[in-house]
Order: C-alpha cells, then sequence, then structure tokens
C-alpha cells in the first residue's frame, strides 16, 4: 500500500509512542506493565479513528475487507506499518496462498424478480431465455432434453448434489441454469461442492424457493413460455493473503503471552464490529504498550481468512513446531466485541455453562475476566466455548485460550436486556455478516470497557503466569478442523453456525 502523508500523521497521532524508537536497553528503564494504567490509556477517540480507516479501506473494494481484497491489504499494511513505527515488535508478514470464492445472483421469470442465491464456486453469467424444465431431479444426463441447449435448465433439488446438476446442465449446453428447493423455503448456503465437476463444465447457476418454483411451474405445466433473466457475479480463484504477527522485543520468550483477532471481514460488508472491533481494540493494546517493559513476552497475531474457516490461525498454528507451541503460554481471542445490542460474554473456558471446558488454565483465563467485570460492577455471562474463532486451532494443540464476545445473530433475552440494556428480542448484533456492519455498527461503551478488559489480561499474564499450568499438554489426536471440506470449513467462522446445508 502507498502511504499517503495523512496516512502517516494519522498514524503518528494514533500512536504517540511511534515515534521514540525502542532497543534493548530503553526496554529494560521501563516501568513493568501494569494493568491499571494500561487500561487508563484505552480511549474510545482513537478507537473509533482506527475504525474510520478500516471503513476507508472496505471503499477500495466496494465496501468489504474479504481476505484477498484491497480493503483487506490495507488494513494489514496499516497494522504493520504501525507495529513497525513503535519499534519495540518484531513484526513478520506471514503470507499464503488461499481459494477465495464468492458471489451474488439474481433472478427474474417473466419480469417477475425472486430471492435468488448463489452457490459456492459456481460461475458468473448474464443470460436471458426460456425455461426448460429438467425430467426427473436432473441427476442423470438423460434428464436434460435437447432444447436446453442455450436456454435455463429448471431443475428440482434432491437425490444428489447441485455441483452434479449444474455440471450436467452445462454438459447439455444450457446456457444457465436454476435448481429450486423441494420444500417451500429457500436454498441457504449452497455449494457446488468443488471448483469443478468431472460431469461437464458449470453453467451458470442459482437456486430459488419451491414455493416460488411452483409459480413458474405452474406456468411451464400450463404450456406458457417463461423467459427467464438470470445474472450471476462470482469469482472463485486463489489469493494471496497475509497473517500480522507482532512480538515484543523485550519479555521471556518461552512463556508468551498470545493475543488476537481478525483482520478480514465477510465479502458482504466492512466488517467493522466483526472483526473491527476486536482487531482494533488490540492494536490500541500494542500501541500503548511501548511505554512499558514486560515479564513474559507479549505476542499479537492478526488473523486473515478467519471468515473462510480460521484459515489464517490454522496456518499460522500449523506452522509452528511443537517446541514453538509449548513457548505460547496461552492464547486470548478478541472476535466482535463492540456489537450494538451488546452481551458481556466471556468464553466458557471452564465448561460450567456449555459443558466443553478448554484446556486446563482456561479456567483460569475465564476466572480473570469475570473478576475484571466484577471489579466493575458489570454484569458477564458464559458464551459457548465451540473453537468457531481463532481460537480453535490453539485449543486443538492443547493451548489454554479465553476471550471475550459480545453476540451475533442470536436475539437478546428480556433477563438480558435487564442487564445490559438494549432491546430484547433484537439480535445482539443485527447487521451481523451484512453490509451495516460499519461505523454505525458500533457499541463505544461497550467497545471501551471491552478493550479495557483485554488490556487487564494481557498485562496481568504478561506480569505473571501464575495459574497457567507450563507443563507438558495433552492434545487430542485431531484437529476440529482437520478433514473439514472448504465448505464445511467456511461455516466455521465468527463463533455461530448461520448457514444451513
Ligand atoms: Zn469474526
Amino acid at each position: 500500500m502507498k502511504l499517503s502523508t495523512s496516512f502517516i500523521t494519522l498514524a503518528l497521532a494514533l500512536s504517540p509512542f511511534a515515534a521514540a524508537q525502542d532497543d534493548a536497553r530503553t526496554i529494560s528503564l521501563k516501568p513493568l506493565v501494569n494493568s491499571v494504567a494500561l487500561q487508563a490509556l484505552t480511549s474510545k477517540l482513537t478507537l473509533l479513528g482506527h475504525a474510520r480507516e478500516f471503513l476507508k479501506f472496505s471503499q477500495l473494494s466496494g465496501g468489504t475487507r474479504a481476505f484477498g481484497s484491497k480493503g483487506h491489504n490495507a488494513t494489514v499494511s496499516y497494522i504493520k506499518t504501525l507495529l513497525d513505527l513503535t519499534g519495540y515488535y518484531d513484526t513478520q508478514l506471514q503470507t499464503f496462498p488461499y481459494l477465495f470464492s464468492s458471489g451474488s445472483a439474481t433472478f427474474a421469470a417473466n419480469n417477475e424478480e425472486f430471492t435468488t442465491k448463489w452457490f459456492t464456486y459456481g460461475p458468473s453469467g448474464d443470460v436471458t431465455a426460456l425455461l426448460v424444465p429438467v425430467a426427473n431431479l436432473g441427476c442423470d444426463a438423460s434428464d436434460y432434453p435437447a432444447e436446453v441447449e442455450g436456454k435455463i435448465a429448471f431443475i428440482s433439488r434432491g437425490t444428489c448434489p447441485f455441483g452434479l446438476k449444474a455440471a450436467l446442465a452445462g454438459s447439455a449446453k444450457a446456457a444457465g441454469a436454476i435448481i429450486y428447493n423441494n420444500a417451500p423455503e429457500l436454498i441457504s448456503g449452497g455449494t457446488l461442492g468443488a471448483p469443478s465437476n468431472d460431469a461437464g463444465p458449470y453453467a451458470p447457476v442459482a437456486s430459488i424457493s419451491g414455493a416460488d418454483a411452483e409459480k413458474v411451474l405452474a406456468l411451464l405445466n400450463a404450456g406458457t413460455a417463461v423467459t427467464g433473466k438470470l445474472h450471476v457475479t462470482a469469482t472463485t480463484e486463489t489469493r494471496y493473503t497475509s497473517n500480522v504477527i507482532a512480538t515484543t522485543k523485550g519479555g521471556d520468550k518461552n512463556n508468551i503471552v498470545f493475543s488476537g483477532g481478525h483482520t478480514d471481514s465477510v465479502p458482504e460488508g466492512p466488517g467493522i464490529n466483526d472483526d473491527g472491533s476486536g482487531t482494533i481494540g488490540l492494536l490500541d493494546i500494542a500501541l500503548r504498550l511501548p511505554l512499558f517493559s514486560v515479564k513474559n513476552a507479549v505476542r499479537f497475531g492478526f488473523w486473515t481468512a478467519e471468515e473462510f474457516g480460521l484459515v489464517g490461525s490454522e496456518h499460522y498454528v500449523a506452522s509452528l513446531t511443537p517446541e514453538e507451541q509449548q513457548k505460547i503460554a496461552l492464547y486470548l481471542n478478541f472476535d466482535m466485541i463492540a456489537s450494538p445490542n451488546f452481551g458481556y460474554f466471556i468464553y466458557d473456558g471452564d465448561g460450567s455453562a456449555f459443558g466443553t471446558k478448554g484446556p486446563d488454565g482456561s479456567a483460569h483465563i475465564e476466572k480473570t475476566f469475570e473478576d475484571w467485570f466484577k471489579s466493575k460492577k458489570l454484569i458477564s455471562a458464559p458464551t459457548e466455548f465451540s473453537g468457531r474463532s481463532d481460537y480453535g486451532p490453539f485449543l486443538d494443540v492443547g493451548i489454554p485460550s479465553g476471550g471475550l464476545f459480545t453476540g451475533a445473530e442470536v436475539k437478546k433475552t428480556e433477563e438480558q436486556a435487564k442487564w445490559w440494556g438494549g432491546e430484547a428480542g433484537v439480535s445482539y448484533d443485527k447487521c451481523y455478516h451484512l453490509k451495516c456492519d460499519d461505523l454505525s455498527n458500533l457499541h463505544t461503551e461497550a467497545w471501551v470497557q471491552n478493550t479495557r478488559a483485554a488490556a487487564h489480561s494481557i498485562a496481568t499474564y504478561a506480569r505473571s503466569l501464575d495459574g497457567i499450568p507450563r507443563g507438558t499438554r495433552s492434545v487430542p489426536s485431531q484437529s476440529r478442523l482437520q478433514g473439514l471440506s472448504y465448505d464445511d470449513r467456511k461455516h466455521y467462522s465468527c463463533g455461530h453456525e448461520v448457514f444451513d446445508l
């Protein structure tokens, strides 16, 4: 990224300590980090200043910071540049290729527009042609009549994969295909299963609901010609992308206190809460920490491609030797910490609420956060420790973990509205994974509080790892991510199941 003058000015303004280059000698003269002092440096204005930059970055790529986009690359450069300016960290860009697949579709039949869904891996196309119904369920080449050539194949869901239907339609030279649901609702989260299929080239394809399909079928069965207008915009390609890893030059590198958040958004929006909030909170702490010295080394991981299935964090953890993994004392995750209708949720490290407990030490981390909220007279609640954010790969290798979360698409209860204010019966984040996850989608008070809680946990463990076991870890034989397909993995993001297959 080319750095503009305003960018540098902003960087310096946001990071008052940036100009003071550290070396080993000055580090030792600084006071040992303490929680109260580090927390006190958190400022709403600074957090919002970074958020405005993130929003600008999303505008470089049509309103997204999805991995592989200009908006995401600018986010990564911004973080790396600011951290480098402090001179306090050894920073690293860990760059690797990964498959990007994203798209959208529209469809109208005889000028009536229907809600339409794209299939992962589906190709782009723009087709206006007659609809030709396909026999049976379109699972066999013989189901496709000769007249489908140059037309839009109209296919029912069922029996065989979407990918085979799209490939057989392509093989029969259909110009496009609609796969309609065999139930009244829409098919959500559909996928062709792989970038290509041996049965033929994919026709541009999209899905509509079974209810809408009934209307079209009624016309077709009555012998009425139906002209379909199908438009699919999609990109499926390998893209290079980077994690940013920053480790304090000072502190004991055999006892690393690690925190992370993800730098990418979903393709649908700018991701200012998800996970601009967690990333910016951590960045802010990382830019304040240079005022202090640390006993234990502190490392920050700014992960890419979380929204494609914890790709960056998994890539990082898999790149470590067992010895390097052992040096990481614990991992703290901050993914969505400013949801507009927020809850103060802490990952259930001891398993007391949801039954899934983390590696030994995770309970201690949960308690550290609980005690902090209590000390501020704030109510907190546990949230499932499911591995569905960047802490998952750390859990998989037995590293004690924890973190904070303010909620996504789930609705706030009446009781929670009494605890935290906001609206009962409304999602914690009504703009979760949507275009409207912008500057207006931040609860700044929750954001400041959670950033302080994060600062507290980092400062506490940077001083002392009392309560965190440092012996040999027992590691499950198979990680929860291994063996998952690209599509299944893509559902493994941001703590929530948002699609059904
Ligand atoms: Zn997220």
